[in-house]
C-alpha cells in the first residue's frame, strides 16, 4: 500500500532545475567527436571508389604508355587507365596514389600532356587546402548546432546533463512554510529536534560555552511517517533555508559523479548557512561499504566524499544535516560514528492520538459536514500511516465534489478510506452467481467466526463489492484498543478468523477457492511467528531463531538455525494450523444455520455493518430474549 508513496521516485524534483554550465563543454567536446567521425566516413566513401596504388604503378603505367587521363590533386594523382577507359563509364575504375614529397607537378603536368594524356590540374593547392578547412568547419557547426538541439530537447538532464556535473537535482527551498504544527504527533521526535532548531537560531549561544552540537540526525522509521516533511519543519521552525536531496541521486553510473555531487551540495550549503540538508533514502549511498556484491568504488567514493563533507564542515556555521532511512541496520557504521548521524529520531508509525491530530491537520482546510466523527475514522485506520491519513481526506474531499456537496460527510471519509487501503470498488465486474455465493460464504465463515470467539477483534464492515486491488470481498475488523502486547490466545483468535473463510468454504460447497491465498498466507506467519520468535510452542519452546531483518519497512524476517530446527518450525507450525482449522470447521458446522442466514443478507445487501452481524449472533445466542 505504500509503494507509491515517495513522492518522486528518483528524488528529481520539478521545481526548477538549473541548466548547469558544463553543458557548453560537453556539447562542444561532442560536436568535434562528431565531425571527426563524419570526415573520417566521408573519406572512406570517397576512397572506396578509387583502387589505391603506390607511385611506382603510376609510373610504369606512364612507361607502358596506358595513361588516358590524370587529375592532379593538391594531394594525390587520380589517374584512369586506358584499359579501365575502354570499358563502359559505369565500370571504369580509377585509381590514386600519393604525391611524391616535392615531387613538381607542374613539370609531370607537362610531361605527360606532352605523351598525349588528358590532363586535369586543380586549383592551387592552398585554396584546396582553405576548402578542407571550410569544410571541417561547416561540418563542426553543423554537429555542434545538432547537439545543442538534442541537449535542449532533454532539458539539460538527459545523456548531456548526466555526464556533466549536475546539480539540478538538489532541491532548495528558502522558506519551507512548513512548521511543527503542521506535523501531528510525534511529539518525541519533535523534543529532540528541538535543540537543533535552537542551535540554528542562535549558534553563539551554544560556541560560547564550548558545546559541540550533533552535526546530523538520523530519521528512521517507516515510509510516510512524515520524515521529510519534519526535517522541513526544523528549517521552518529555524527560518533557514532547506536542501533535500535522495540518497539515490548520488549513486550514479559514471564513477566519481557521485562524489563530486556531494562536494558540490555542500559547497552550494555553506553559502547560505545556517542552513538545512536533507538527505532521503541515505541507505542508498550509506549502506555499508563490505556487504556488496563485488567492489563498488563508484558507491564507496561516494560514501566516503560524504563522510569527508561531514566531518569536514565547520559545525559553527550552523549546517545540519538530518537524513532519512528505514533501514538504518543497513548503514554504514562510519556514517553512525560521533559526530556524524550519532543522533537517532524514530518516526513511528501514528497510535490512534497520533492518527486524530494527523486527520485534524489536514482537514484544518476541508469543510467537513456536521456527522463527521474524526475519532471514528482515526480508529477505524489502524495501521495507516501519515502519508495514508493525507491521502485519505484528500479522496474524501474529491468525492464529496463528484458527489456535487460543499461539505465532506462522513460517508466521504469511510469511503475514501477503503479507496485508499483496498482499491476503489469494481462497479461492473461480470461474476457468476456461484461466485457470489461462495465470496459471501467465505467472508461470513470469517466474521461469524470471529464474532463466536472471545478474544478476536470485533468485526466493522463485511462486504462482497470486488475492489480493484484484486479482492473479492472483505471483512473489516475495529481494533477496540491500541494493543502493544498481544497473548497467546489472542493470536490464536486471529489465526481461527483468517481461517475462517477457507473453513465455510469447506463445511458449505465441499471444495475449496483460491480466494483464500491470502488468508492462508498470513495466517501462516502468525503461525510461525508464535511458534520460532515468541516461543509460544511445545515444540520449539523457549528458543527463537528468527531474525528481524527490516524493522521499519515490511518486517521482514529470516531464520537462523539448524536445518533440524527450521523443519521442527515447518511442522509445528503446520500441525498448529491445522487444529485451528479443524476447530473452526467444527465451530461452523455447529452454527450452520446462522452462517447460511447471515450468508443470505450479505447476498441482498452486498455490505452488512458489524452490528447488523452482531444482531444476527446475539439472536442466536439468546433465542429467549428476542421472543
Ligand atoms: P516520509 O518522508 O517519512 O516517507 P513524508 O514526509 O514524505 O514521509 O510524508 C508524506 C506526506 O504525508 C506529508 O507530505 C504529509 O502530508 C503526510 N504526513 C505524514 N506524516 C504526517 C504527520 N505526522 N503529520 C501530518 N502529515 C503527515
Ligand atoms: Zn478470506
Amino acid at each position: 500500500m505504500d509503494s507509491n508513496r515517495n513522492d518522486s521516485p528518483n528524488g528529481r524534483n520539478p521545481g526548477g532545475p538549473k541548466k548547469p554550465k558544463g553543458n557548453l563543454w560537453v556539447t562542444l567536446l561532442f560536436s568535434v567527436a562528431i565531425m571527426l567521425l563524419f570526415s573520417g566516413i566521408y573519406n572512406t566513401i570517397v576512397d572506396s571508389q578509387y583502387t589505391e596504388t603506390t607511385f611506382s604503378d603510376f609510373l610504369k603505367e606512364e612507361k607502358a604508355g596506358n595513361l588516358s587521363e590524370v587529375e592532379l590533386k593538391y594531394d594525390r594523382i587520380v589517374y584512369l587507365t586506358k584499359t579501365e577507359a575502354a570499358k563502359e563509364p559505369a565500370q571504369q575504375k580509377a585509381c590514386y596514389t600519393g604525391l611524391p614529397t616535392g615531387g613538381d607537378t607542374m613539370a609531370m603536368a607537362e610531361r605527360l600532356a606532352a605523351q598525349g594524356v588528358k590532363v586535369k590540374e586543380e586549383i592551387v593547392e592552398d585554396n584546396s587546402f582553405i576548402t578542407m578547412i571550410l569544410s571541417y568547419v561547416m561540418m563542426f557547426g553543423i554537429a555542434f548546432l545538432f547537439m545543442s538541439l538534442i541537449t535542449r530537447r532533454m532539458g539539460g538532464e538527459g545523456m548531456m546533463g548526466g555526464i556533466s556535473k549536475n546539480k539540478a537535482k538538489v532541491y532548495m527551498e528558502k522558506k519551507t512554510g512548513v512548521t511543527f504544527q503542521d506535523v501531528a504527533g510525534q511529539d518525541e521526535a519533535k523534543e529532540s529536534l528541538q535543540e537543533i532548531i535552537d542551535f540554528l537560531h542562535n549558534p553563539l549561544k551554544y560556541t560560547e560555552i564550548g558545546a559541540k552540537l550533533p552535526k546530523g540526525a538520523l530519521l528512521v522509521g517507516p515510509p510516510g511517517t512524515g520524515k521529510t516533511l519534519i526535517a522541513k519543519a526544523v528549517a521552518g521552525e529555524a527560518g533557514v533555508p532547506f536542501f533535500s536531496i535522495s540518497g539515490s541521486d548520488f549513486v550514479e553510473m559514471f564513477v566519481g559523479l557521485g562524489a563530486s555531487r556531494v562536494r558540490d551540495l555542500f559547497k552550494e550549503a555553506a553559502k547560505v548557512a545556517p542552513c538545512i540538508i536533507f538527505i532521503d533514502e541515505i541507505d542508498a549511498v550509506g549502506g555499508a561499504r563490505d556487504n556488496r556484491f563485488g567492489s563498488n568504488s563508484e558507491h564507496d567514493q561516494t560514501l566516503n566524499s560524504l563522510l569527508g563533507e561531514i566531518d569536514g564542515f565547520d559545525s559553527t556555521k550552523g549546517i545540519v544535516v538530518l537524513a532519512a532511512t528505514n533501514r538504518p541496520e543497513t548503514l554504514d557504521k562510519a556514517l553512525l560514528r560521533p559526530g556524524r548521524f550519532d543522533r537517532r529520531i524514530i518516526m513511528d508509525t501514528p497510535n490512534f492520538q497520533g492518527r486524530l491530530d494527523t486527520l485534524k491537520v489536514h482537514t484544518r482546510k476541508i469543510r467537513l459536514a456536521e456527522d463527521v466523527d474524526l475519532k471514528k475514522i482515526a480508529q477505524t485506520a489502524s495501521g495507516a500511516v501519515g502519508a495514508d491519513l493525507a491521502n485519505l481526506v484528500n479522496e474524501a474531499a474529491l468525492r464529496a465534489v463528484r458527489k456535487g456537496r460543499k461539505l465532506v460527510t462522513q460517508e466521504d471519509l469511510l469511503t475514501a478510506f477503503e479507496t485508499v487501503m483496498m482499491g476503489s470498488e469494481k462497479k461492473n465486474s461480470v461474476r457468476t452467481e456461484t461466485e457470489r455465493r461462495m465470496t459471501a460464504y467465505h467472508e461470513v465463515g470469517h466474521a461469524l467466526v470471529a464474532a463466536l470467539e472471545k478474544n478476536a477483534m470485533p468485526v466493522s464492515k463485511i462486504t462482497i463489492i470486488p475492489r480493484t486491488g484484486g479482492s473479492l470481498g472483505a471483512t473489516m475488523y475495529i481494533p477496540d484498543e491500541e494493543k502493544n502486547l498481544y497473548t497467546r490466545e489472542d493470536l490464536i483468535a486471529k489465526i481461527h478468523a483468517l481461517l475462517g473463510g477457507r473453513a465455510a468454504e469447506e463445511v458449505v460447497f465441499g471444495t475449496m477457492t483460491t480466494g483464500a491465498s491470502n488468508d492462508l498466507q498470513r495466517a501462516t506467519g502468525l503461525a510461525r511467528d508464535m511458534i520460532a520468535r515468541y516461543g509460544m510452542s511445545k515444540e520449539l519452546g523457549l528458543l527463537s531463531p528468527t531474525v528481524v531483518t527490516n524493522q521499519y519497512l515490511d518486517g521482514q524476517s529470516s531464520l537462523d538455525c539448524s536445518q533440524e530446527i527450521a523443519a521442527t518450525v515447518d511442522k509445528a507450525a503446520r500441525s498448529l494450523l491445522e487444529s485451528c482449522y479443524e476447530e473452526n470447521k467444527k465451530l461452523l458446522s455447529e452454527n450452520r444455520g446462522l452462517l447460511d442466514e447471515i450468508s443470505e443478507y450479505l447476498l441482498t445487501k452486498e455490505t452488512i455493518t458489524g452490528e447488523e452481524l452482531m444482531a444476527y449472533v446475539n439472536a442466536a445466542k439468546h433465542p429467549s430474549e428476542e421472543a
